[in-house]
């Protein structure tokens, strides 16, 4: 009996990621694969959607793209403190290409080996590409970080830098103002635009140490927002405390605070701990920590503006509107 498409084209592209967890019973190939949690842990489960012309352009590489595609899931179990173990593929292709799905699958098999998770399981369709991955981690039963427990006095601190994929995005649109920037900043914007890096290592070192955490993927004020929703706490931004890279450095200054605040797509992590944690967290980590903020009792996000008083951010949002 001939083995159903899905298998094949699963098998003959994707199989070098598909052999090495031992906690993996049945593999690809069966109807189900079937997993050993390991003791005392819950699963952790997160799924996202990549569609071509919405999150993607038509013309990206697609071994960035097999990187990507993983790496937005690996940044959601990040925010859990959760560590990555499987992943299910669903991949909707106009037609079978052999150079696009060799490359493709070459950056996802990259970025999977990395981060030691395997592929379990997969299904394939005709039809406008689309990628689909679900990925599966391990929590301690005993401790999970959510984005509900901020506490009042927290400082609020990001991993890496904000607001360089957004620029690289406004590249790509032929928005952005390149005049200062040489080739080789624009090349590592569209690379941090391409190929985000999920912060997993920090993320599991997070449980115990952070109250609150969420991955940056909708801009920084909207992700935070969530944490202090979740948690009925406040915020008070240090504005001029957000990490821009040595490339943003170079645009103008209020347009790379808007980028770091309001773009998308960095998937770094953001979380709120004490002052005690914090510094044990920046000793690990040295200069991947930034505080740029803290957790306030009363509701609302506030910045401090030019004269020293407290403003709210629909105000600076609103000034800055014309980068929108
Ligand atoms: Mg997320």
């Amino acid at each position: 009996m001939k083995p159903s498409p899905e298998f094949s084209l699963i098998q003959q592209y994707f199989h070098a990621l598909t052999t090495r967890r031992e906690d993996v019973i049945v593999g690809i190939g069966d109807d189900c694969a079937v997993l050993n949690n390991p003791q005392d842990t819950y699963t952790a489960v997160s799924i996202d959607t990549l569609v071509q012309d919405i999150h993607f352009f038509a013309d990206v590489d697609p071994y960035r793209l097999g990187i990507k595609a993983l790496a937005v899931n690996l940044s959601d179990l990040a925010a859990m403190g959760a560590q990555p173990a499987w992943f299910t593929l669903a991949l909707t292709l106009p037609e079978i290409n052999d150079d696009w799905l060799k490359q493709f699958s070459a950056g996802l098999a990259y970025i999977a080996k990395n981060h030691q998770i395997q592929l379990v399981g997969g299904d394939t369709t005709r039809g406008p590409l689309t990628i689909t991955i679900q990925v599966h981690g391990h929590v301690a039963k005993h401790n999970i970080l959510q984005r509900n427990a901020a506490e009042s006095a927290d400082l609020i601190c990001v991993t890496g830098c904000l607001g360089d994929a957004a620029a690289g995005l406004q590249f790509r649109l032929g928005q952005l103002e390149t005049g200062l920037l040489t080739d080789t900043d624009i090349e590592y914007l569209l690379q941090r635009l391409e190929m985000p890096t999920p912060r997993n290592q920090i993320g599991q070192q997070l449980i115990g140490k952070a109250h609150a955490a969420i991955d940056v993927s909708d801009g920084l004020l909207a992700d935070l927002n969530h944490i202090l929703n979740a948690s009925d706490k406040g915020a008070k931004l240090d504005v001029s405390a957000l990490p821009f890279s040595a490339a943003l450095k170079k645009l103008p200054t209020e347009m790379a605070t808007q980028l770091a605040l309001t773009g998308g797509d960095d998937y770094e992590l953001c979380f709120t701990a004490t002052v005690d944690n914090v510094a044990r967290l920046k000793h690990q980590f040295s200069d991947m920590i930034h505080v740029i903020g803290e957790i306030t009792e009363d509701e609302g996000m506030y910045y401090q503006n030019a004269h020293g008083e407290w403003q709210a951010f629909s105000a600076i949002k609103a000034g800055y509107d014309h980068f929108a």
